[in-house]
């Protein structure tokens, strides 16, 4: 049997999936300042309206356009491999599956997205988009998928990880993209964060109110903001991940998983590979589907379902997720992708229904994961994958435990290979266990109590 099944260029999914249209309560709407559901005229300074209609749409399919994916083909579809060295090693009956989108020109799967948002605000005559970064990813994808359409792309780069991960910024320069420091003096925002906290690691909370306020203030009117995860559409244009998969497991002659698995930042890799299966499980079908983060900022295990800010300055409208806090600062841990505080609303929504389930893994637990991975099948993940690969472990020893079979799917979101200086300070022994204090998290909650509550 072969250990990976690519798909032909005419397999790629010509539609991406909206959830949305199966839910059997409806999403929650986003609330104004005045409490009171937004309308879609008022995203209309962030957002291009055609982007505007993806988020609020209610159709079960979307068509991809043809110059979207004749860009995609460039690495899609990504193959979908079976870890059969780390089933091996594990001694488990299990079979472990992973969609691997690391292939990807920026080494993710954010590539997806960029270049979809990238494509309709150009269709929309915008010429410049302003955006945040955590650990880079997401600003090298918008930085290469702005490059190819033809527009400016100006990043907003939290500082802790523009310290540690210098190389994701040389990316974007060889993208063609801007990118500074977060918190920055170029915006109020950012200003003001720096007079109160000087010596702040920054959030993507912060860098989210900084490239808002810019793309806004732009009296040329020509600049939108993009959003690499937590967005409806977002969500959307991350299901090319497990449309393709579906048909890659049945090339493998696997009927459905047992157990899907994904780690959840925002939530949108997690939410691409899994909301194929999220709508089998709706119509019936027996399934695990399990999003996993870090114990530093654990918004799904730990965090409340309310309506909070996105961002640190309150300029985004209210959205009903879970939460730790629109003001929450994680600490500076190395798989920078996973440090917000909030989550998709769908991805929370599902959570809320019973459809998913969250699990958190603190750092240590994530790079012993990342090395026994390196060992046996010799990639080296994304710390933000290593989340997935631990869940991934502790299924198949429980499959193994229980004599069973499972076939388990997971999200092989990103490589490593920009990251490295994680993985050196856990090999020196420098890296600790962390487990966000009560104290810290009632602190944070504590400032978001006066939003509306969800019933
Ligand atoms: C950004 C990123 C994540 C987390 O973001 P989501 O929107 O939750 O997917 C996970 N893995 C990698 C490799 C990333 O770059």
């Amino acid at each position: 049997m072969d250990n990976k099944v690519y798909l032909s260029r005419d397999e790629i999914p010509k539609q991406w999936y909206n959830l949305v249209a199966d839910l059997k309560r409806p999403l929650r709407q986003p609330l104004g300042p005045d409490g009171k559901p937004i309308s879609p005229d008022q995203l209309a300074p962030v957002f291009p309206m055609n982007i505007i209609e993806q988020e609020v749409s209610q159709e079960r399919w979307i068509d991809i356009p043809e110059e979207i994916l004749e860009i995609l083909y460039r690495w899609r579809p990504t193959p979908l491999r079976r870890a059969v060295y780390l089933e091996k090693h594990l001694k488990t009956p299990a079979r472990i599956y992973y969609k691997d989108e690391s292939v990807s020109p920026a080494g993710s799967h954010k590539p997806n997205t960029a270049v979809a948002q990238a494509w309709y605000n150009k269709q929309f005559g915008i010429k410049r988009l302003t955006t945040e970064t955590g650990a880079g990813q997401w600003g090298s994808a918008l930085a290469f998928a702005c490059h190819l359409v033809g527009l400016e792309c100006k990043v907003f780069m939290v500082r802790v990880s523009y310290e540690q991960k210098p190389f994701r910024k040389t990316l974007m320069r060889v993208w063609g993209g801007n990118c500074v420091s977060s918190p920055s003096n170029e915006t109020e925002a950012g200003r003001k964060i720096l007079k109160e906290m000087p010596d702040t690691p920054g959030s993507l909370g912060i860098a989210i109110s900084e490239a808002i306020e810019q793309a806004v203030s732009d009296p040329s009117g020509e600049t939108r903001y993009s959003l690499g995860s937590v967005l409806n559409h977002v969500m959307l244009h991350q299901t090319i991940i497990g449309l393709e998969a579906k048909k890659q497991l049945k090339k493998f002659k696997e009927s459905q998983p047992d157990v899907v698995i994904g780690c959840a930042g925002g939530g949108s890799n997690f939410a691409g590979l899994s909301f194929p299966f999220v709508c089998d499980k709706i119509h019936g079908k027996s399934m695990e589907i399990i999003g996993t983060e870090p114990t530093a900022c654990p918004s799904l295990t730990r965090g409340a379902y309310r309506y909070d800010h996105g961002d640190i300055a309150g300029m985004t409208p209210l959205l009903a997720m879970y939460t730790l806090g629109h003001k929450f600062i994680p600490e500076p841990i190395h798989a920078g992708g996973l440090r917000y505080h909030g989550m998709s609303p769908l991805v929370s929504h599902a959570v809320c229904e019973g459809l998913i389930k969250a699990r958190a893994y603190d750092q240590l637990r994530c790079f012993d994961a990342a090395l026994t991975w390196a060992r046996t099948e010799g990639f080296v993940c994304a710390p933000e994958t290593s989340h997935a690969i631990a869940a991934a472990i502790d299924e198949a020893i429980k499959a193994r435990e229980e004599g069973k079979k499972k076939v388990i799917l997971f999200n092989y979101s990103g490589h490593g290979l920009l990251d490295l200086l994680g993985y050196e300070k856990y090999l020196n022994g420098e890296l600790t266990k962390y487990e966000l204090p009560q104290k810290k998290l009632d602190e944070s909650l504590d400032q978001i109590m006066h939003f509306p509550e969800i019933e």
